[in-house]
């Protein structure tokens, strides 16, 4: 689960940040917040916004329906080891999984300021208290699902058309897919009304002083 943070220090979020990242939340719904995130990957950029509308959609329609999966519902095997600089690193997380080694590195000073961002922006409605290391927790295991054994479903549900000869079509694989599953995952796990993505741009932006620009989502959205 990345929140794309860089800095660390006391939290101060200007007047102007906070009152961009809630008319983010209004604006947008979690498959245009997808959308962006596939657009930030790299192999993406040139891909129409159409295209990674839907496949945003298809990614995160396949990690609910993963964590509706009793199967999936089982605790992963991996040891959860917490560190607190995470902050310091030039590309934070809130956590990381290693699903080879079995371990998931767990930042808790990414959690906190995740966590005072909520609070600063009042969305304790959407995000409650305590959901990001459980929703961070379950986002690596959604990503320790799809490394063993549940790719080979994700890709195929959010494969697009790469090229056509006559009858026969080649598929692409869409990177990023796995991370909007994982993000779903957790956000149905948890019952959220939002996806984690919103907070963790939310995080991002507050300690950057600056929001991203995303297309406002469309009604059919
Ligand atoms: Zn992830």
């Amino acid at each position: 689960m990345s929140a794309r943070t860089a800095g660390s220090g006391s939290l101060r979020i200007s007047d102007r940040t906070l009152a961009e990242l809630r008319a983010l939340e209004r604006s947008t719904t979690d498959v245009r917040l997808g959308a962006h995130l596939l657009r930030g990957t790299p192999t993406n950029e040139s891909r129409t916004e159409p295209m990674l509308v839907r496949v945003s959609r298809r990614a995160q329609e396949h990690g609910r329906a993963l964590a509706a999966d009793p199967a999936s519902a089982a605790p992963g095997p991996s040891v959860v080891r917490e560190h607190d600089d995470g902050l310091l690193s030039p590309s934070p997380a809130i956590a990381r999984v290693h699903p080879r080694l079995g371990r998931i590195d767990l930042f808790t000073d990414v959690i906190v300021h995740c966590e005072a961002v909520i609070e600063a922006l009042g969305w304790r409605g959407l995000f409650p208290e305590g959901c990001i290391r459980e929703a961070a927790l379950l986002h690596e295991r959604a990503h320790e699902l799809i490394v063993h054994g549940r790719g080979r479903e994700l890709r195929r549900a959010t494969a697009v058309p790469a090229l056509r000869l006559g009858r026969h079509v080649r598929w692409a694989h869409i990177a990023g897919a796995d991370e909007l599953a994982a993000h779903a995952f957790a956000q149905a796990r948890l019952g959220l009304p939002r996806s984690p993505i919103l907070a963790a741009l939310a995080a991002d932006g507050a300690l950057r002083g600056s929001v991203p620009t995303i297309r406002p989502s469309l009604e059919e959205e």
